[in-house]
């Protein structure tokens, strides 16, 4: 794996980028294989079930997931488009880059996936449940979407504590620069 990649850790709340919505990928190419197989590798690590290409830093349209932990149901949707939702279901849900945060999420229960594989080829499946809600969950960081902006107010009051820590080893590790003093006119 080239050293452009190797490097990729997940990015947690609240770095904007993953607040800003991803382009279009323009090419499955061998840099795109490489950032692929290093998004595998950090969900296994992590004991993800999904990634998205923003979780990384990278901010285009590409998800990962794997939703039995057996390495033959690596799934890889690159500029996934989600359609003909019926039904909602409400579960909850945990985020890769929301480290102790779980909140329930309604998601609709059906949904069809038009995408493109690694191999360039297209996709097109059709799901319910578990797998329809991770596309989900995977769609919305495409979107600059988290989990916590779909929570309820309540749920949002009872995390508020580890968001707030969330932020502040943010700000700790992202230090401001001080701000220029402001001249004063004489
Ligand atoms: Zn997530």
């Amino acid at each position: 794996m080239p050293a452009m990649y190797e490097d990729l850790q997940i990015i947690s709340y609240p770095d904007p980028r993953l607040k800003k919505p991803s382009a279009p990928v323009n090419a499955v190419d061998d840099s795109l294989k490489e950032l692929v197989a290093r998004m595998l590798q950090l969900m296994r690590e992590h004991h993800g079930v999904g990634l998205a290409a923003p979780q990384v830093g990278q901010n285009i349209r590409l998800f990962v997931m794997n939703h039995s932990g057996d390495p033959k149901d690596d799934r890889v949707y690159i500029n996934p488009e989600l359609t003909e939702a019926e039904g909602a279901e409400d579960a909850e849900e945990g985020c890769l880059s929301l480290p102790g945060i779980n909140a329930n999420v309604v998601r609709d229960k059906t949904l069809r996936m038009r995408a493109v594989d690694l191999d360039g080829r297209s996709i097109d499946q059709k799901e319910t449940g578990y797998i329809a809600r991770v596309w989900q969950h995977e769609f919305d960081h495409l979107n600059g979407t988290l989990i916590i902006d779909r929570m309820g107010a309540v749920a949002k009051m009872a995390a508020r504590k580890k968001l707030r820590e969330l932020e502040e080893a943010y700000e700790a590790a992202h230090p401001r620069p001080p701000k220029p003093k402001l001249l004063r006119r004489k």
